[in-house]
């Protein structure tokens, strides 16, 4: 395990932030749907900014807030994988994941590679 303290802090920091939010939003869409459904849905590219075109590219409630319980189950796992110090490890190889790649996406749980292969890019 190379990563410091100061990134692994920072990166909680990150996800934390992001929780709140996905949380405020998806209490939102529970006031306005009074829907409880959770659907599996398929993850999205990879590039910093892709939760933004990922939301915009959906035009119904519904799958807003399937994206929306996706990523809260995403930073949820992650957090875990940071009290675990776990964190940053690819769950399909064992090696760590880049921090470039954590830094724009902190839920990844799969190294770049792993990622390909199994998207099947
Ligand atoms: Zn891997």
């Amino acid at each position: 395990m190379t990563f410091d303290p100061t990134f692994l802090k920072k990166i909680e920091e990150k996800l934390l932030a992001e929780k709140e939010k996905v949380e405020h939003e998806l209490a939102e869409f529970t006031v306005k749907t009074g829907a409880g459904q959770e659907i599996v849905f398929p993850e999205y590219g990879d590039q910093s900014g892709e939760n933004a075109a990922e939301v915009a590219s959906f035009d119904s409630d519904l799958s807003l807030k399937n994206v929306l319980n996706d990523t809260l189950r995403d930073i949820n796992s992650s957090l875990k994988r940071l009290s675990e110090n776990t964190y940053g490890i690819c769950k399909y190889c064992g090696q760590e994941i880049s921090r470039e790649r954590l830094e724009i996406r902190p839920t990844s749980s799969s190294c770049i590679d792993c990622k390909k292969k199994f998207s099947g890019e």
